[in-house]
């Protein structure tokens, strides 16, 4: 039986149930490619747009890597755009959230956190990863002004510059690494006195001239005035504090994939990323797809999102064609 069944909410109010060919929740790259593809198939998207409307580019500001465009654009202009542009050939956009999902059946089904019901024949998830945040002092207030969590995104506007990065896993020490191909004086922050980091990549970052570690220290809070000028940290050993001085500080302690939703349903890694099909954005469901960050721990940047949305959409028409051609008999 599904789960999901009944349109009134506790007090008999009717909710308002919307169908689709393709229903996409999540509203960054991924999404909204998916949307583009799949509104110029004849899929009348749908795209349920979650907390944050047009996804992670929309809080940061300089973006140089998204190809066509010669000059610096913003990432919420860019973000902006891509919804108009979906728009315009036939998407619609909703401002909700979904609460629950139903994939046992087609239609599937999810839930808004009001109470509305979405349909879809198909399902692309688009929720993206978010990037795991200090939440020390001074952090917001110099994210896109020296802090950081991308260093593929940002390292290169730190040319010639003392840069830092916080962490001790994989993620930091490869954020470390490429760094270098940018600045020469490079400080990776730990708090602990070992690192999590594969073997290869920590001989990698030892053999390195211009990286150093400093061990045993936590970031009590991000310096600076108007921009990033330090970093305060505390000794997790002594207790002293020092400012390390640094132009830009990149934090590099994992992300959180948005998976909730889905845990039990479709088949996540350890660290919670849905899995899919290698090279598609097929789970393990037929007619459900995920796409971007979601599904992607190795490249996460925009036009990788926005790839993968576009092999959903393209997958998606197909299992529809070849499901509806079926049916005829
Ligand atoms: C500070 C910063 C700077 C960056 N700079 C660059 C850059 O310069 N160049 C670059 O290529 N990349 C950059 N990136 C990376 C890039 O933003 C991501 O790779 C990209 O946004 C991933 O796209 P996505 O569509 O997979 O997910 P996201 O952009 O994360 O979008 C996820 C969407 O899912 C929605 N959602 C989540 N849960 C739900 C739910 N339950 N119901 C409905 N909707 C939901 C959210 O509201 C959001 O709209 C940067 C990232 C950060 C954090």
């Amino acid at each position: 039986m599904r789960s999901l069944d009944g349109a009134k909410d506790q007090q008999g109010t009717v909710m308002a149930t919307h169908t689709t060919k393709m229903l996409i929740i999540g509203s960054g790259p991924a999404g909204l490619s998916a949307a583009i593809y799949g509104a110029r198939a004849g899929m009348q998207p749908i795209v349920v747009q979650g907390l944050q409307p047009g996804g992670q580019l929309t809080i940061t500001t300089d973006v140089e890597n998204y190809p066509g465009f010669r000059d610096v654009i913003q990432g919420p202009w860019l973000m902006q755009e891509m919804q108009a542009q979906a728009e315009h050939v036939g998407t619609r956009m909703l401002w909700d959230t979904i609460v629950s999902v139903d994939m046992s059946g087609s239609p599937f089904r999810a839930i808004g956190d009001g109470g509305d019901i979405y349909e879809g024949d198909t399902l692309v998830i688009a929720t993206g990863a978010q990037a795991k945040w200090l939440g020390a002092s001074g952090e917001q207030e110099f994210s896109g002004k020296g802090v950081s969590a991308c260093a593929t995104c940002d390292g290169f506007f730190y040319r010639g510059k003392k840069v830092v990065v916080i962490g001790g896993g994989n993620t930091a020490v490869e954020e470390a690494l490429y760094l270098t191909n940018h600045s020469q004086d490079v400080t990776l922050i730990h708090r602990r006195d070992s690192l999590r980091a594969e073997k290869i990549l920590q001989d990698r970052l030892f053999a390195h001239p211009n990286i150093k570690v400093l061990w045993n220290k936590a970031v009590e809070r991000f310096v600076g005035e108007g921009g990033l000028t330090g970093v305060e940290l505390k000794d997790t050993v002594t207790g002293e504090t020092m400012v390390e001085p640094a132009d830009g500080a990149f934090v590099a302690i994992g992300h959180a994939p948005a998976t909730e939703l889905f845990r039990g349903k479709l088949e996540l890694d350890s660290s919670g990323y849905i899995i899919v099909e290698p090279g598609t954005p097929k789970t393990a469901i037929p007619g459900v797809f995920a796409c971007g960050d979601v599904m992607d721990h190795t490249y996460r940047q925009a036009v990788t999102a926005a790839g993968t949305g576009c092999m959903a959409a393209l997958d998606a028409e197909r299992y529809l064609a070849t499901k509806e051609f079926a049916a005829r008999g």
